[in-house]
């Protein structure tokens, strides 16, 4: 059923921009629509997750108040996540309301709409998608093997996502592949991925496994800095540093055989903290100022508050000020055998990753 969204007219005019005390301007954020998933990736989840109920789920439409708040304070960037984001009933209607807000500032203001997906249902979606005005998506995929796939998602069928992704190569949109390295799970499959990706003309992000929420795996034994990844693909690829960005913490090198980018996300081997111009609103409007921090801001609390209910602009205005007048400078993650517990209790999939 379409929903109908706030209408995304009678902006501020001038953007005051969000400022946090170091300095850094708040231009990304990340908003996670649900925290359920039709997998259970061993480093994301408990196999027996226990999901929030569905009423402390910000609504579309309050997801969409807190999106043009930002939007008019100087966000230009979006990133819906999860859980799986394809799985939140009435997603694409949420994507057509912000994608209505791409364009030159000040009247619009957004400059990029995407999403990071596990691809299950991309083969529904991708069109729609690009009718929002969406171009590039992250699909997470972890390997090329289907029994891997399974025991790595504890559930998954790797051809749903293979077609999700011929889905969207279809559409027209642009693909990043999303790989979390994982030794002794997926590190001998590091060339394979690379080959296929660019085969495909994808590029392939690695990530490294974060300390965040218990799961039942050992992290410990897991972990794996993308030094030695990037060491592996070295001797077989011609890699050279790039200077591309997409806003987000990635650093890029160019393929010379592929001709596509190779990322790595290394928020352990290399503090990633110094740039960051990300905020992060859970699907229960929870606004976390760093992935690895607990500092927060219950927008939801904001948002049905008396003053936010007659006037929710102005109320998440000062909101955001508050909050982003709190955003700390780093965060500190660690894994070894003393800290093998998780950094922060909350999941990435209640985060948003
Ligand atoms: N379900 C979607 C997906 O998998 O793309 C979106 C949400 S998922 C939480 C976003 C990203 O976080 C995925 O690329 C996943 O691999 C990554 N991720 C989840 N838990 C992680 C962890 N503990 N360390 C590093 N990356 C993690
Ligand atoms: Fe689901 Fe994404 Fe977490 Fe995997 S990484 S369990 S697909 S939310």
């Amino acid at each position: 059923m379409t929903q109908t969204l706030p209408s995304p007219v009678a902006r501020t005019p001038a953007r005051r921009p969000l400022i946090d005390p170091f300095g850094r301007a708040v231009t990304y954020l990340r908003i996670s629509v649900t925290d359920r998933c039709d997998l259970r990736c061993r480093y994301c989840m408990a196999e027996d997750m226990t999901f929030l109920p569905r009423k402390d789920l910000l609504s579309l439409e309050e997801l969409t108040h807190v999106a043009n708040a930002f939007i008019d304070r100087g966000v230009t960037k979006i990133r819906i996540t999860g859980g799986e984001p394809l799985h939140r009933r009435g997603i694409i209607s949420l994507m057509d309301t912000l994608g209505s807000r791409m364009g030159p500032a000040p009247d619009q203001g957004l400059e990029e709409l995407t999403l990071t997906t596990n691809a299950t249902r991309l083969d529904e979606f991708a069109q729609d998608l690009v009718g929002a005005g969406v171009r590039r998506v992250n699909v997470s995929l972890d390997t090329l093997r289907s029994d891997r796939f399974h025991h790595i998602t504890r559930r998954g069928d790797l051809s749903k996502v293979i077609r999700g992704l011929d889905a969207a190569k279809a559409a027209g949109l642009r693909v990043k592949i999303n790989t979390v390295a994982l030794r002794g799970v997926n590190d001998d499959e590091v060339d394979e991925l690379m080959a296929w990706c660019g085969e495909r003309g994808f590029d392939l992000t690695f990530i490294e496994t974060m300390p965040l929420g218990a799961v039942d795996d050992d992290r410990v034994d897991r972990y794996m800095p993308l030094t030695e990844v990037r060491d592996r693909l070295a001797r077989h690829w011609t890699l050279t540093d790039s200077a591309h960005r997409t806003g987000g913490p990635a650093r890029y090198m160019d393929c010379a055989q592929t001709g596509t980018r190779l990322g790595f996300i290394t928020p352990l081997s290399h503090n990633f903290c110094e740039g960051c111009n990300r905020v992060r609103l859970t699907c229960t409007g929870t606004l976390y100022l760093c992935l690895g921090q607990d500092d927060s801001a219950d927008l939801r609390a904001v948002l049905r508050s008396p003053e936010g209910r007659a006037n929710p602009k102005a109320a998440l205005d000062e909101a955001l000020d508050e909050a982003i007048g709190r955003k700390p400078e780093g965060h500190d993650f660690i894994i070894d055998r003393e800290h093998a517990g998780p950094a922060v209790a909350r999941h990435m999939s209640t985060t948003g990753g």
